[in-house]
């Protein structure tokens, strides 16, 4: 005969979840939706996959040449979604614009990009975010970087670094230069790639002088007084944007957030940011250590709406995950089962069963499939961290009782079955 078993394997870049991490995963994405719901925002969700336009709209190279695009039966170009701010907006300008401001909604979804894969970095992977919607004021802002702070706070994640800048200093200097938006986008995305040598390579095609210029601010980054000083020296032209900066920085004080560095070298790789920008880096995590990204962004024109002041920020969830563990703080911790039941003999399965569904109106609740032996039950329960066993057995039947064990004293009493709750 022959043998026609095939083994698969997971597709690159992509992973399974066992229980337990899924267990780890669950916690700590309600720990981030919690504090997100604490700042009054409420979750969206939207299709895993959209049209290619909307996508590639104004989201940069990186972002579209890592696309998982195809073709639907009638011809249609899709994509499968590589972030969320893009669909979220286009469902904002569909559905929403109509509503109060501010709109603040968040998402927690999987996204799709086809990179090389590696530590920190998959093919699918989650992100967690939030969009603000309607309010040009700083406070809005400074919101946003809190949120992001606080959530990682609630998480005990310990060693963080939030990097803050204004993009809209860099793009304004190359908008003077006239820089095509093509180019500008094209040389955003080098300088967020961050190697030093490609982006000396694409500056070359400037004088020296604004060569220079363009290097100190990519390089300016330290402490907010020092470097905001220091800006203010060297930007011209933009007092304006270096004054949103500081008032975005004021009021982020009064929102408890205070330790953290000015970085005006913040390009992000996505084409649609146009204000200030935030980064948050983790230790422990290598070269995959941003966490999250964020700012103030434009996309409602693009995408038909009215002109609206929007911000928000991406936590990359798979990272988090990766630095809470690198810092030790996922407790392995227990299942969520807390009783098992099992009958001493076949004959009394049925009786087993039912017992279990009275205790499953309260609690969650298993019953031997297996048709285990008490010994082995027991010994199941001990190691699938069950802390109650109900023993279903003929004695105690007789009088309308069960026995429960409690698994951590090895203690054993009779309990009357309507008693059971
Ligand atoms: P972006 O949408 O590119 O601004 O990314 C937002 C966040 O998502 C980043 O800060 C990362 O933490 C995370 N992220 C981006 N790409 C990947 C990937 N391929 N694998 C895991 N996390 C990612």
């Amino acid at each position: 005969m022959r043998d026609n078993h095939m083994e698969f394997t997971r597709p690159r870049g992509t992973r399974d979840f066992l229980p337990e991490e899924v267990r780890k995963r669950r916690k700590v994405e309600g720990i981030i939706r919690d504090t997100f719901e604490k700042f009054g925002f409420e979750e969206v969700v939207t299709p895993t996959f959209e049209s290619l336009e909307l996508i590639t709209a104004k989201s940069g190279d990186e972002i579209r040449e890592g696309l998982y695009h195809f073709k639907d039966k009638s011809d249609r170009d899709l994509a499968l979604r590589p972030e969320l701010t893009a669909p979220v907006m286009r469902l904002y300008v569909n559905e929403m614009q109509k509503r109060p401001k501010p709109v603040k909604v968040y998402y927690f979804a999987n996204c799709f990009r086809y990179e090389r894969s590696q530590a920190g970095r998959y093919r699918e992977f989650y992100q967690a975010g939030v969009e603000s919607i309607g309010s040009a004021n700083p406070e809005a802002d400074a919101e946003v970087i809190a949120l992001a702070v606080e959530a990682l706070k609630n998480l005990g994640l310990e060693n963080f670094k939030i990097h803050i800048g204004h993009i809209g200093i860099l793009r304004g200097i190359l908008e003077e230069e006239s820089v095509s938006e093509a180019e500008q986008n094209a040389l955003m995305g080098i300088i967020d790639k961050g190697e030093k040598s490609q982006i000396e390579n694409a500056l070359l095609k400037f004088s020296s002088d604004t060569r220079d210029y363009l290097k100190k601010i990519i390089e300016l980054q330290g402490k907010p007084g020092d470097v905001l000083k220091e800006a203010s020296g060297i930007v011209k032209n933009s007092d304006e944007k270096i004054t949103e900066l500081e008032e975005t920085l004021e009021l982020l004080e009064s929102f408890g957030v205070k330790d953290y560095e000015i970085n005006l070298g913040i390009a992000r790789g996505l084409d649609y940011y146009t204000g200030i920008v935030f980064e948050i880096y983790a230790e422990g995590l290598g070269a995959q250590n941003q966490v999250c990204g964020g700012g103030n962004y434009a996309l409602t024109e693009t995408f038909g709406g009215q002109k609206t002041a929007t911000s928000g920020f991406a936590f990359g969830f798979d990272r988090i995950m990766l630095a809470l563990e690198a810092q030790d703080a996922l407790q392995e911790g227990d299942g969520d089962v807390e009783y098992l039941v099992v009958s001493t003999s076949n004959a009394l399965l049925k009786k087993a069963i039912e017992i279990s569904a009275k205790i499953r109106e309260n609690h969650a609740c298993e019953v031997d499939l297996m048709r285990r032996k008490l010994g082995k039950a027991l010994a199941y329960a001990d190691t699938s961290g069950i802390p109650f066993v109900v023993i279903v057995g003929e004695e105690e039947l007789k009088k309308d009782k069960v026995l429960i064990r409690d698994m951590k004293s090895g203690e054993q009493k009779e309990v009357s079955i309507k008693d059971l709750k």
